[in-house]
């Protein structure tokens, strides 16, 4: 067993580090009303959607993120990526948010439109041309369509249907909560195909494009925080797509696409809460050694001692189960039950830190001027998407009991 940090996760990181300083601050010098606490005011327009000055921002550093080798890191060599792998990309993600949150770092990547689900489109001239190859130069941002109004966690019972008419697929149903959708040229939306309800097989992933007729934006779904301006539902009407645009095998896109998708999104997800909280402890380490009560350092306090103890185990508790879980995938092993553990634990370990700091913080921390309370409304979400800390549990204790 080896657990030092792989050189190369080193030098990216330093690489990483420089072009934050070099690329990215001098953004949020020039557009600093998106930053602070009005900027989630300024980042929306009139119907609650990222604004276009924000989403210009955006593409800057995206196309710069390519220039550098960052966009695509993750993606394999084979297919113009950067080639790391899952333990080297998910270490270089709890780096990249070590740091104050209020910034336009997450920009760097874009998870939702370069991920593996899109893998199957390299394989195919016309998708590596249309759509692969633009989502990789940053030209293209995708969302990802599975959860419908009355389907989320029973996603294989979903109601959206796709039936072949000659060269065309026609898909009706409507999908909510999709991050990215208010803004996206493209859309991987899933719809049954064939096979009976509940049952993975039979659910296929088409792409589709934001000028398809077909595709109407619905609501925009205005966010407790993190994301805000991203979430929207999603109709489908009538809406007709090129057989060509049909993602992989027929019947095999829930399985192959989204299957596989979650579970490496579950651990850079994990990996992002570990830094987020390794970054919230250290705020409260250094506010406990300076902030005095009754003429001491609050930090002398056995109950600030507690908090700030359990908070240190838990990040080295969960750092250690996605590395692991992570490690296992890059072997070529489905570590089904440990991504699950892994991102259980994440999602609590970012809701349990942004707590901590509000409360470390007394007063100070439950007000806008610091960034804690906009850490505490992000960090909800991570136990509710890509799978409930419910299902999680369910997939963990499954793997046991044989079901
Ligand atoms: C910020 C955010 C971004 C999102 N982005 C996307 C996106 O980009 N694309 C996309 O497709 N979806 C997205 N989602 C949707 C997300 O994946 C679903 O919300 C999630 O899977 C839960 O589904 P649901 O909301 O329908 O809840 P439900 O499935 O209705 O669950 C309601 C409650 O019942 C519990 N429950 C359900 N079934 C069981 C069970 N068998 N055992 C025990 N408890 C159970 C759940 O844990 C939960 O507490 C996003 C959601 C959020 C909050």
């Amino acid at each position: 067993m080896n657990f030092e940090t792989p050189p190369l996760v080193e030098t990216f990181s330093d690489q990483l580090d420089r072009f934050i300083e070099l690329e990215v601050e001098p953004l949020e010098a020039e557009h600093d009303q998106f930053l602070g606490e009005t900027g989630e005011q300024s980042l929306l327009d009139a119907d609650g959607r990222v604004c276009e000055e924000y989403l210009s921002v955006m593409d800057e550093i995206q196309r710069a993120s390519v220039e550098a080798g960052f966009y695509t890191m993750h993606m394999p060599e084979s297919v113009g990526g950067g080639g790391l792998s899952l333990l080297e990309f998910t270490m270089m993600m709890e780096h990249l948010h070590d740091r104050h949150p209020d910034g336009f770092h997450e920009d760097i990547v874009d998870l939702l439109s370069v991920t593996p689900a899109l893998l199957p489109c390299h394989d195919d001239e016309y998708q590596r041309e249309r759509f692969f190859d633009p989502v990789m130069d940053a030209e293209m941002h995708l969302c990802f369509g599975l959860t419908e109004p009355d389907h989320g966690s029973d996603i294989t019972h979903m109601e959206t249907t796709a039936e072949r008419d000659g060269d065309e697929w026609v898909i009706d149903g409507t999908k909510c909560f999709i991050t990215n959708s208010t803004f996206a040229d493209a859309i991987m939306v899933h719809a049954r195909t064939s096979g009976e309800d509940g049952d993975p097989r039979g659910i296929s992933s088409f792409l589709v494009e934001r000028d398809n007729p077909g595709w109407q934006q619905g609501k925009v779904q205005r966010a407790m925080g993190g994301d805000v301006g991203r979430h929207a539902f999603n109709h489908f009407t009538d809406c007709r797509v090129p057989a060509e645009q049909m993602v992989g095998e027929e019947g095999r896109g829930f399985m192959d696409a989204a299957m596989r998708l979650v579970g490496w999104t579950r651990l850079h997800l994990t990996a992002k809460c570990v830094g987020r909280a390794q970054w919230l402890f250290e705020q409260c380490v250094d506010y406990a050694k300076q902030r005095t009560s009754f003429g001491e350092p609050i930090g002398t306090r056995q109950s600030i001692k507690n908090m700030l103890a359990e908070l240190r185990t838990d990040i080295e508790q969960t750092r250690w189960l996605y590395r692991h879980a992570a490690w296992r995938y890059d072997q070529g092993e489905n570590p089904r039950w440990e991504q699950s553990a892994a991102w259980l634990r994440g999602g609590e370990l970012w809701n349990r830190a942004a707590d901590v700091a509000i409360q470390v913080h007394g007063g100070a921390g439950f007000f806008r001027s610091l960034p804690f309370e906009g850490e505490y409304r992000a960090a909800r979400a991570a136990r509710i998407y890509d799978g409930t800390d419910e299902i999680q549990r369910r997939t963990i204790a499954n793997q046991f009991l044989d079901r």
